[in-house]
């Protein structure tokens, strides 16, 4: 299957091909537990998550730096108010975009290739990757707008955590990084371009480094036979009970006991 900008988010690929967005489904970040049944329900279109706002105000910032804001706005009449104005997180979105283009030093990063696609093979079976701005020889950049970069993020059994290990940013970096020296022979740096909707946004490059990237890989590693074992139908995939998808599909037939409730501390 080739992929391009028409086909790249299709049941089909996403079949046919892992993304670091499906791995995440499946497995989870620090920040948010996997669910195997919900990342099933939703490959196979029975489950639709609903976009939040802040993922639409994520793409609103990246199809500015895409240069496909227009066509962004027709696929999403939501952003605007029935008056036509834009709302207020996107109003906040255009401040967030001034603001990175006041920066010479940030637009650097964002000045690669955008939106480019690439696939490969890892641990025995195909990736497909989208990078936000590829400066070939150079760097892969991913572009994040988030509430803050230097707020730590408290996980349970784990301590505090910065935002780049709290959403497993590292393993999207080293599937990005692995995937592009598999299509180009050069092992190029990973940064994120982060940037905040705080009421003055705040800048700045990270450069996630290779000995963070190496450890990500490894846990996808460690992850992805199972993964491949329930996409092929040879595993059921286990509901986590917690999210959306399975309390859509919860069928009740006993009631729990107390004790069920606090099971999970
Ligand atoms: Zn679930």
């Amino acid at each position: 299957m080739n992929l391009n900008n028409d086909n790249y988010y299709s049941q089909e690929s996403n079949i046919a091909f892992m993304s670091v967005s499906q791995y995440k489904n499946f497995v989870g970040s620090l920040g948010r537990l996997g669910c195997e049944y919900g990342a099933m329900e939703e490959l196979y279109g029975r489950w639709i998550p609903k976009k939040s706002t802040a993922m639409l105000v994520g793409s609103y910032v990246d199809s500015y730096f895409e240069g496909s804001l227009a066509h962004f706005k027709m696929e999403n009449p939501d952003v605007f108010t029935q008056k036509g104005e834009l709302k207020a997180p996107f109003k906040n979105a255009e401040k967030i975009i001034a603001r990175i283009e006041r920066d010479e030093y940030f637009m650097k990063y964002m000045s690669g290739h955008k939106q480019v696609i690439m696939t490969g093979d890892l641990f025995g079976t195909d990736w497909k990757i989208k990078i936000d701005s590829y400066i070939p020889d150079v760097a892969i950049v991913d572009l994040k707008v988030m509430e803050s970069i230097t707020d730590l993020k408290w996980v349970k059994d784990y301590g505090y955590t910065d935002f780049v290990r709290y959403w497993n940013y590292d393993i999207q970096g080293a599937v990005y990084q692995e995937i592009v020296r598999q299509n180009t022979g050069k092992r190029l740096p990973f940064y994120i371009a982060a940037a905040t909707k705080q009421e003055e946004p705040d800048i700045r490059i990270v450069h996630v480094t290779d000995n963070y990237l190496q450890e990500a890989l490894s846990v996808v590693e460690a992850n992805t036979p199972r993964i491949l074992r329930i996409k092929g139908g040879g595993e059921q995939p286990e509901r986590c009970e917690l999210c959306d998808c399975c309390r859509h599909n919860r069928v009740l037939t006993k009631p729990i006991s107390i004790m069920d409730l606090t099971a999970g501390i």
